[in-house]
């Protein structure tokens, strides 16, 4: 869930409200990618600078794939620090022990972060220890997450309350709980607020956070996870449309919470700043260009290889492994997994100008399929189509936006890769 506020204008994304519980995936993409095999004796690419591979962002009103303007959004760098409020409303009583279950459901969450930036950020989280009653009925905030201002009066309410125990200063971050009895408070959507546009409190403005609703039961910690990606700047990649989670399936936690492999594509970790550029190799233009690729989930060595195949588009190769958040399982072929990426849709695919997506239409990331129409057997719906997207063997390879990519080798964990565009 994302909510956002652009050029003082409220944001209303009603699409956004069904997305919680999720939607089965409707049958593989029209035009699925070919295979076919490398010419050898393709020229090699002219080299490119890292740079060259970076995308401008288009005018989209939601999070984007390109790179983050952090007047809005939050630099994930360092040590963030949030505090994890615990409101109840007028008539509305907790179920009994429930603050320490929400309590211990998050506290997973700064882990996840800590694994998925290699260490480049760290997630501090202080946890209330009370419930604190705001002055309103629970449906008085119902709008929270379709409506900014009504969010907002939400986390002003729940810092209110809360501002003689606690010095709010000391955050970068404000996450508001409430309990699962509060059924006008459904789901959670991230708070991001541009400047002047958040709640105050000792002095200091808070505009980062999320409303955490019935839903954080349902997906546990890593909600958190995905809500705080939003508020770093990226965007959703499932669609607010009917071919909801087509394009991404189980591959990032910006897509499905809940997917088999939820770790943070290469791509989203360059934007956000914890993979540097000598890490990226970048071809722009013609030619054909190798690389040996690390695990994405082990630090260290090159992570991607992108090609640029647009102004706002780029073909991204990268190797993805069992490692501590892509779990092994039968759902998840570990190999090389291709995408492509734009910036001529935000978040949701939601086009510039407009505040819905074209069914079937462009996504901020769309994985290509090796095997389109072929899924494996038990399991999540959602995510098995693109289960086994990934190039799994020497010599699979896979034609997307007029880039071949091949598996040239494989030593240990890593991958050698080779792309070419005619
Ligand atoms: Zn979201």
């Amino acid at each position: 869930m994302r909510m956002s506020l652009r050029s003082n204008a409220v944001v209303v994304i009603s699409a956004a409200v069904a997305v919680a519980l999720g939607i089965a995936a409707t049958p593989a993409e029209s035009a699925p990618p070919t295979v076919r095999p490398a010419g050898p004796n393709q020229a090699a690419a002219v080299p490119a600078s890292p740079a060259d591979c970076l995308l401008p962002a288009a005018d989209v009103y939601n999070e984007h794939e390109g790179p983050a303007d952090y007047g809005r959004w939050l630099q994930p760098t360092g040590t963030l620090r949030g505090i994890v409020l615990f409101v109840r409303f007028p008539g509305v009583t907790p179920p009994a022990g429930e603050l320490a279950q929400r309590t211990s459901l998050l506290s997973g969450a700064p882990a996840w972060f800590n694994q998925s930036s290699y260490g480049g950020v760290t997630l501090q989280l202080t946890f209330d220890t009370v419930w604190r009653q705001l002055p309103n009925s629970q449906t008085t905030y119902s709008e929270y997450n379709v409506d900014f201002n009504a969010q907002r009066a939400y986390v002003q309410d729940a810092v209110n309350v809360a501002d003689a125990a606690i010095d709010f200063s000391q955050y970068d971050l404000v996450y508001v709980v409430a309990p699962s009895n509060a059924s006008s408070l459904p789901n959670s959507p991230s708070f991001i607020a541009s400047v002047g546009w958040g709640a105050w409190a000792d002095g200091v403005e808070l505009r980062h956070g999320a409303t955490f609703g019935q839903d954080l039961s349902h997906w546990g910690y890593k909600v958190l996870n995905h809500e705080t990606g939003h508020v770093f700047g990226l965007p959703d990649l499932y669609a607010y449309a009917a071919d909801q989670h087509q394009a991404a399936g189980g591959w990032d936690l910006m897509g499905l919470i809940s997917g088999p492999a939820p770790d943070l594509l290469a791509w989203h970790k360059w934007k956000l700043g914890w993979l540097a550029d000598n890490q990226i190799v970048c071809q722009d233009g013609s030619g054909s260009t190798t690389a040996t690729l690390t695990p994405l989930g082990a630090s260290g060595g090159t992570k991607a290889l992108v090609v640029r195949t647009g102004e706002r588009d780029a073909v991204v190769v990268e190797n993805r492994q069992v490692s501590p958040l892509d779990v092994s399982s039968s759902c998840f072929q570990p190999g090389v997994l291709v995408y492509q990426v734009t910036t001529t849709v935000g978040g949701g695919g939601i086009p510039p100008g407009s505040s819905t997506p074209v069914p079937g239409g462009p996504r901020p990331i769309r994985v290509a399929d090796r095997l389109p129409n072929s899924t494996i057997a038990g399991c999540d719906a959602r995510a098995a189509e693109l289960a086994n997207a990934t190039l799994t063997a020497v010599n699979h390879a896979v034609t997307v936006a007029g880039v071949t990519v091949r598996v040239t080798g494989h030593s240990g964990s890593n991958r050698s890769v080779q792309v070419t565009v005619p």
